[in-house]
């Protein structure tokens, strides 16, 4: 299937490795010109040489922290005109509602609620003039099911998701479109650490208890990047306008609803 976004130009950030690197390699094997972003130089150069090799397009790697006006300043001169924005970073921390204080709460939504937000608000007037845009907004499962140790995501992750649900439908008549992703549990760096802390309060070694986890997920596994940014690449396609203000689940079925 042609996405039909060849030439197209691609922000994706927080994309050295894990979810947002599966979404810039996916974007790019479908022909966009992408600029990724971790803060890790390294990693990110790395990342930037293995999707140059994978697909041949233009990939330019911003090391930048992508939660500061500066990082995203550097973003945004490396690509001034996106036809795609897909907006990721780091997590908040797990942990129990007493051990977060204002400051904590202040991060999680200045990481995973304002930060893409400012992003937004910088590309989308020109995606408007230029009749196309697709941006897709990495969030969480927690946003449909909350996760009760990710009380930060749960609640900063909601805002975002309250603001481009309204944002979405003012846009959607420019072929501007906003929606969201929600990843279940996906084998990536994050996941494991994270799996790791609650194994090891629950006084189990990692193997047996991420066996446990993965046979609660219908699917009987852990997804894997790759998979979800092919669902990311679908969202930013030219036939995909009529998608307006979603929030698809990509979870191998873990949250039990049916709408
Ligand atoms: P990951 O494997 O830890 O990768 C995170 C990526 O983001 C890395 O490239 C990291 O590079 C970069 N990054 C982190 N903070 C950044 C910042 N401030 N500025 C720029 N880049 C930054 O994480 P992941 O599993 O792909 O998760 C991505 C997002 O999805 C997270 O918000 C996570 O909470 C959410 N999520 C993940 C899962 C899952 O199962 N994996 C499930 C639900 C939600 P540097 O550290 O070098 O900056």
């Amino acid at each position: 299937m042609d996405l039909g976004i060849r030439g197209r130009k691609a922000i994706v950030c927080a994309a050295s490795q894990g979810l947002g690197k599966g979404c810039a390699l996916a974007l790019a094997i479908e022909g966009v010109d992408v600029v990724i972003n971790a803060r890790g130089e390294e990693a990110l150069q790395a990342t930037a040489a293995e999707i140059r090799a994978a697909s041949g397009v233009r990939v330019i790697a911003v090391p930048a922290d992508v939660t500061t006006a500066q990082g995203r300043a550097a973003l945004l001169a490396a690509c001034p005109a996106p036809d795609i924005l897909v907006n990721n970073a780091g997590g908040p921390p797990i942990g129990d509602f007493r051990d977060w204080d204002e400051s904590q709460w202040q991060k999680a939504v200045n990481d995973n609620m304002i930060t893409p937000i400012m992003l937004i608000r910088a590309v989308l007037d020109g995606m408007i003039e230029r009749r196309f845009g697709r941006i897709v907004n990495i969030t969480s499962r927690s946003v449909k099911a909350p996760l009760p140790h990710l009380g930060l995501s749960n609640g900063a992750r909601a805002g975002l998701t309250g603001f481009v649900g309204g944002l979405a439908r003012q846009v959607a008549k420019h072929n501007v479109t906003i929606n969201n992703l929600l990843p279940g549990a996906f084998a990536t760096a994050r996941q494991t650490d994270g799996l790791r802390k609650l194994a090891a309060k629950a006084n189990q070694d990692y193997e047996t208890y991420a066996k446990t986890q993965m046979a609660a997920v219908p699917a009987n596994r852990f997804g894997d990047p790759d998979e979800f940014g092919k669902a990311c690449a679908f969202l930013c396609s030219a036939d995909s306008g009529y998608i307006v203000g979603q929030n698809l689940l990509v979870d191998g079925g873990s949250v039990n609803s049916i709408i």
